[in-house]
């Protein structure tokens, strides 16, 4: 029910963390977050309260200046750690977290099964990223191109962030009827269902539109649409009043 991401120069875990606190007022049943610490992509989630996950993690290796981080309100499978979000691809390369309903997912779920693919949830959304990695190999193509191709086919709601193996300092994040804003820091990009989680980093945010793409660096945002042109961010300054009641 709610979605952050950090890319920056700062550490990943405690920005995504504070952030998931900042959404707890939407509800939700579990939580979760993936980190990329160079080498590999770690995923932690737990069903119960950000403070459940956050017990979870103590001790584990959040060594990553990239992540996101989600909390789940079930719509497909129950509330569990299995559920949980963020889901990892078949091969581990892909780790990502969505919030809303795939209403195609048992069709594209059919197809994935008879190509030999697994799934160790319940959910729509770990259909979808294995969607999007059997396309990613398919066509030998870039996480952004697939996810591209994958989102002309997929029917529903969502928002989506993505971590990719290859791509350390990268969130790739896509958005169709669920709320998606991105901060703009110092070196950093805040990403949020709302404002709120970015609100003590940075005024300066863009509201992404329906099948709008963004590519997320450090140092760089860039939106595109399905088509693969290039949009121009519309930066807006927030103001602190309004923010607040968000
Ligand atoms: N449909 C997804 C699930 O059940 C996402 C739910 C949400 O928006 O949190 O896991």
């Amino acid at each position: 029910c709610g979605i952050v991401g950090y890319v920056g120069s700062n550490l990943a875990y405690p920005v995504l963390i504070d952030g998931l606190k900042k959404l707890e007022y939407r509800g939700y049943d579990s939580a979760g977050v993936a980190l990329h610490t160079g080498n590999s992509i770690e995923v932690y989630k737990k069903e119960g309260k950000v403070s459940a996950l956050e017990g979870s993690v103590y001790g584990k290796n959040i060594q990553a200046t990239i992540g996101i981080g989600h909390t789940r309100w079930a719509t497909h499978g129950e509330p569990s750690d299995r559920n949980a979000h963020p889901h990892s691809s078949n091969s581990g390369d892909i780790a990502m977290i969505h919030n809303g309903i795939i209403e195609n997912y048992a069709q594209l779920k059919n197809e994935l099964l008879q190509k030999g693919y697994t799934f160790k949830s319940d959910t729509d959304s770990e259909v979808l990223v294995n969607f999007i990695e059997d396309i990613k190999i398919n066509n030998e193509c870039s996480l952004e191109e697939a996810v591209r191709i994958a989102l002309k086919r997929v029917v529903g709601a969502y928002v989506i962030l993505l971590l990719d193996k290859d791509l350390p300092d990268t969130i790739i994040a896509a958005r169709k009827g669920s709320p998606l804003v991105i901060g703009i820091g110092d070196n950093a990009h805040y990403l949020g269902s709302d404002a709120s989680p970015m609100l003590a980093y940075t005024k300066e945010v863009v509201y992404i539109n329906d099948y709008e793409l963004a590519i997320v660096r450090p140092d760089e945002l860039v939106l595109k649409n399905l088509g693969n042109e290039r949009i121009t961010p519309f930066v807006q300054k927030l103001d602190i009043e309004l923010a607040s009641i968000e």
